[in-house]
């Protein structure tokens, strides 16, 4: 079955010019062309979609988000406060809202298991194409480690598609990466510094795992055909992550400290994914410690974004959802506008360059022949305010893989 979008302005993800009056023709889950609608022809029995008026963008990606995560609470995360199928019956909804704002592929950094992926791929549940993560890899002490301020680990039962993700020396890391791959890892997920939410006595520049157990990890992960997302905030934590060669940078507050690392990570390809989002939050956060960090590192952020743009440090937008609850993924997009970010530019870092981030440019990210057909028709056009991104009633339709998966049309144009 072909379908044609028709009369969009055509904002392809590539940077390019934005084409008025396009066409987008779509044969089962592929794009077989894109361009001015003019210069393309499709079969006389194609179901035709008018979009006049409307603006048609690739599938929006999240390249850092925590789907199965509802609250920063030990309880919760420990999933002692409610059944557990009451939480994966709220992880269900999030990916089903998710995927309807638009968002058609998600990088899972964490909380979320494999079965929620299987679900999405055998049309149980609605939900963005996923990219697990599985669990969070750290030493005895490290963010991956969630005992109480008095000492005590969990107490739950063991879920083997959630193995335990704490390691010490280089054997030991080597073991649990092969571990969350066996769990359905699509990407190794590390810590090697504190954060803004984590523990007092392990902060942002705090340092964990050694420079072997970096490179045992990284090694491993690459053997294994995985990338490696490594959470790193700044201090000797970060520096030695780039020296280990992870793939790519998470919120990388303090990057712009030392001013070879961002130089650095433009020369080997390293990813940044500031994950502005869950900064704006931990500002208002209740724990003072938090709300301090945080409000400590912002305008380090702020001018690291900057000086990655300078470089051509290559950016994705991520939010860091799930702690702070599940607001909308496209706040990144705004703030990363706000950081200095055109608004083709950030739309392109939620679009493009988040594909390329999570090595999946040849399938998303792109309104171009042969990519998945992931589309957004947006009522208005997001490069003139890019907020439209932020409103439901704007998110018209949404297609993953050729499928309408959200349809919100109430007038015909
Ligand atoms: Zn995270």
């Amino acid at each position: 079955m072909i379908s044609v979008l028709t009369g969009a302005t055509l904002v392809d993800g590539t940077g390019a010019t934005p084409v008025p009056d396009a066409a987008v023709v779509i044969d089962g889950d592929r794009i077989t062309a894109a361009g001015p609608r003019a210069a393309l022809s499709w079969p006389a029995d194609a179901q035709v979609v008018d979009a006049r008026g409307r603006t048609v963008i690739p599938g929006l990606i999240d390249a850092h988000d925590h789907l199965a995560s509802h609250g920063y609470g030990l309880a919760t995360r420990w999933g002692l406060d409610e059944p557990a199928s009451t939480a994966h019956l709220r992880t269900a909804r999030v990916l089903a809202e998710t995927l309807a704002m638009g968002y058609t592929t998600v990088r899972d950094g964490g909380g979320l298991d494999a079965g929620f992926k299987l679900a999405v791929e055998q049309g149980l549940i609605p939900g963005p194409r996923l990219v697990l993560a599985v669990q969070i890899i750290s030493p005895t002490g490290g963010i991956g480690d969630r005992v109480t301020p008095s000492g005590h680990d969990c107490c739950a039962a063991y879920d083997p598609l959630l193995p335990d993700s704490v390691a010490n020396g280089p054997d030991a890391v080597r073991d649990v990466v092969r571990t969350m791959v066996r769990a359905g890892a699509d990407v190794i997920k590390t810590a090697t510094t504190g954060g803004a939410s984590s523990r007092p006595g392990h902060g942002p520049l705090d340092a964990a795992f050694t420079l072997g157990e970096r490179e045992a990890l990284v090694a491993e992960s690459h053997a294994l055909g995985r990338r490696v997302m490594c959470h790193a905030l700044g201090g000797p934590g970060l520096r030695t992550a780039l020296e280990a060669g992870v793939d790519t940078i998470e919120h990388g507050c303090y990057l712009d400290e030392d001013p070879t690392l961002l130089g650095q990570m433009a020369v080997q390809g390293t990813f940044f994914v500031p994950t502005l989002t869950v900064y704006v939050y931990h500002r208002e956060s209740p724990s003072p410690h938090v709300r301090e960090r945080a409000a400590a590192l912002y305008p380090h952020h702020v001018a690291s974004v900057r000086r990655a743009l300078e470089l051509g440090v290559p950016i994705a937008a991520g939010t860091d959802a799930g702690g702070h609850g599940h607001p909308r993924n496209a706040l990144e997009v705004k703030y990363l506008v706000e950081a200095g970010l055109s608004p083709m530019q950030a739309l392109r870092a939620a679009t493009q360059w988040a594909a390329r981030c999570l090595g999946l440019e040849h399938q998303v990210g792109t309104i171009e022949k042969d990519r998945l057909a992931d589309l957004v028709v947006v009522n208005g056009n997001p490069l003139d305010d890019i907020t439209l991104l932020l409103d439901p009633a704007r998110i018209e339709l949404v297609y993953k893989s050729g499928v309408i998966c959200a349809d919100r049309r109430v007038t015909p144009p």
